[in-house]
């Protein structure tokens, strides 16, 4: 395989990246249809399945205090955490305007206003470096412009944390703290007591998020929404 042909490759696959099959489509018509959506009860800030619907669940109430509420367009299951995974480890960054459009079309309706800004958890440098892009900046462009909102990076990343998916609970707030600063477009009049939609790959136990979200009330926006590709379950519900 030629340079061109291999990077052309890792553009736009040959096969689909959920199934690696279905030659020529980037997701193939079997994998959308067979992402997991999240079904029944579940709690509106973190999206954890619920015997009942509840605003906030003890989880949430203890560890998720900045968080106003969560979209997530499907399940941590494959295919949706194959094509999570092609999208976010393998570089196909195309992947963005398909993900990003089906992350829009899932808060569109959930939106009581217009009136918010989209913006992100942004990568470290050193990691958006190494991968040529930032997953969730390119996710959040998508939704906000499927969306017509105005795109805002309000966050930058200041440390460097370990991977999430080493830790458990304790260790994944502890990882996040101060892992954020507010962007200079946050600490302007902009962003105030504007409402955010908060993008991200995959929320866990929304440790990360919530980080985020603390940062930008302090610096004086108004309700934050986390919106993610998918809802993963640490301990096995749902
Ligand atoms: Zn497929
Ligand atoms: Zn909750």
């Amino acid at each position: 395989m030629g340079v061109r042909s291999f990077f052309v490759d890792m553009a736009f696959p040959v096969v689909c990246a959920g199934c690696g099959d279905h030659p020529g489509r980037l997701i193939c018509p079997s994998c959308l249809v067979n992402i997991t959506r999240p079904r029944g009860p579940s709690c509106l800030r973190c999206g954890r399945p619920t015997q009942y619907p509840v605003e906030a669940c003890n989880h949430c109430r203890e560890h998720l205090k900045h968080l106003d509420g969560t979209v997530a367009l499907g399940l941590y299951r494959d295919p949706l955490r194959e094509l999570i995974h092609e999208f976010k480890y393998r570089g196909v960054a195309v992947l963005a305007r398909p993900l990003g459009a089906m992350l829009a079309a899932e808060v569109a309706p959930r939106l009581a206003s217009g009136d918010f800004l989209v913006s992100h958890v942004p990568a470290h440098p050193r990691r958006r470096r190494e991968r040529g892009y930032d997953q969730a900046e390119l996710l959040a462009r998508q939704v906000s412009s499927c969306l017509g909102l105005p795109f805002a990076p309000l966050l930058q990343r200041v440390r460097h944390t370990r991977p999430q998916v080493e830790l458990g609970l304790e260790e994944r707030l502890g990882n996040v703290r101060d892992a954020f600063r507010p962007s200079p477009l946050c600490r302007s009049d902009a962003a105030r007591e504007r409402s955010v939609l908060l993008v991200d790959d995959v929320l866990t136990t929304g440790a990360t998020l919530s980080e985020g979200a603390k940062v930008l009330k302090e610096w004086g926006t108004g309700a934050v929404i986390a919106c993610v590709l998918a809802r993963d379950l640490p301990d096995g519900q749902g």
